[in-house]
């Protein structure tokens, strides 16, 4: 394997979802629902099939799905952007997140991430040959530590990528953290990539987009994607709204890395945007009694949960069990409970950051979840 992936594993949800299925355990590991996505965009999606719509799509996205995310773009953010300059449609987020930074990053660039991230953003900005760094957010609360952060701004910065709802935590970036991060980038010149997949799986606050601050839309790629929104993962639908400067690079990078995305898909992805407000009422309605039902089940376990704004994560402190790491609990969880939860380590820069916590996911339906407390609650 090459240098730039040489550190690398298996990703570890990965590892872990083929662990569920070896052992037979109830996986609230890797985040996917084990519910379908909604009928009104499975119809969508055969329909574009039976119409046709089989071949190459225009690369950087279907005229009607670049117009259904400037229109949802604006309905969040009151900004308004150019559907044919400023929304490239990229295969998922994570490659709008690769696309992003092999189009705008140059080796020996310094990025700053916010640990614990998720995983293909150290992949990716390996093999950008970037130069990373991070500041760690710390339970209880995950808040940013903003001395650190400040102190770790430098001329050579290039980038700031950040995450809210954020992966593993829960946490949402405050108005306030928004703003710190929005004065130091504008001060010294740093650009914001900010993955915002979860952002309607906010919960306990409204969700803010980096991009809608003074001065940040210029600075600023913003990133999202259909799966986590319409329950089908599998799609792999996601997309990149920047001003069309930074826009430029984004695409680049993604003529040559997929070309274009799934046709028929993309066509049933511009219906699923249009959805009326109701879907992401009921949606997070729902979530919110799985996330009840999951987080009441922990602490009942003995785990202390940590608060989860948004996503459909929570941390949890293992350590009352007497595992020594992470990983030796999760191993434990599997083999001796039937329940899976991923290790959180490999999402810090060090490893040791992160051993007494593990992750557990809600996208699964009620039953499943209390299958898994109640193993939780017999075995642990
Ligand atoms: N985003 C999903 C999670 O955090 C995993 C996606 C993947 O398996 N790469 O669970």
């Amino acid at each position: 394997v090459a240098k730039r992936l040489e550190k690398f594993k298996t990703t570890i949800f990965t590892q872990m979802s083929s662990l569920a299925i070896k052992h037979g355990a109830i996986n609230l590991g890797q985040g996917f629902p084990n519910f379908d996505g909604p009928e009104f965009v499975k119809e969508a999606a055969i329909q574009a099939i039976r119409d046709g719509k089989n071949q190459y799509a225009r690369g950087y996205g279907i005229p009607d799905l670049n117009s259904a995310v400037a229109d949802r773009f604006k309905k969040e953010t009151g900004l308004t952007v150019d559907p044919e300059k400023e929304v490239t449609v990229t295969s998922g987020c994570t490659e709008a997140i690769a696309a992003t930074i092999l189009g705008l990053i140059n080796p020996g660039d310094e990025v700053i991430l916010f640990a614990p991230f998720y995983d293909s953003y150290e992949a990716t900005l390996s093999m950008a040959g970037a130069k990373i760094k991070s500041v760690t957010l710390k339970p209880p609360n995950f808040s940013i530590p903003i001395d650190e952060l400040k102190s770790i701004v430098s001329k050579n910065t290039r980038a700031i990528l950040m995450n809210t709802p954020h992966n593993p935590t829960g946490k949402m970036f405050t108005r306030d953290e928004l703003n710190v991060i929005a004065s130091l980038c504008i001060e010294h010149d740093v650009l914001v990539f900010s993955d915002e997949v979860y952002d309607k799986l906010a919960f306990e606050m409204d969700h803010i987009s980096i991009a809608s601050l003074s001065g940040m839309y210029d600075r600023t790629v913003t990133l999202n994607s259909l799966g986590k929104t319409f329950s089908l993962t599998g799609w792999k639908i996601g997309w990149a709204v920047a001003p069309a400067h930074l826009t430029w690079g984004v695409r680049q990078a993604h003529s040559f890395l997929t070309f274009a995305t799934s046709t028929p898909m993309q066509y049933a992805a511009a219906t699923a945007l249009r959805a009326p407000d109701s879907y992401y009422e009921e949606l997070r309605r729902d979530y919110i009694a799985k996330k009840t039902i999951l987080v009441e089940g922990l602490e009942s376990v003995g785990f202390t949960v940590y608060p989860s704004s948004g996503t459909y994560f929570v941390v949890v402190d293992h350590t009352p069990f007497g595992l020594e790491n992470d990983v030796a609990f999760c191993e434990y969880l599997i083999k001796e409970v039937g329940v899976v939860a991923i290790p959180t380590s490999v999402f810090y820069l060090n490893p040791e950051e992160g051993k007494n916590l593990v992750r557990f996911t809600f996208c699964k339906d009620e039953g499943t979840l209390r299958s898994a407390v109640e193993r939780m609650k017999e075995k642990l």
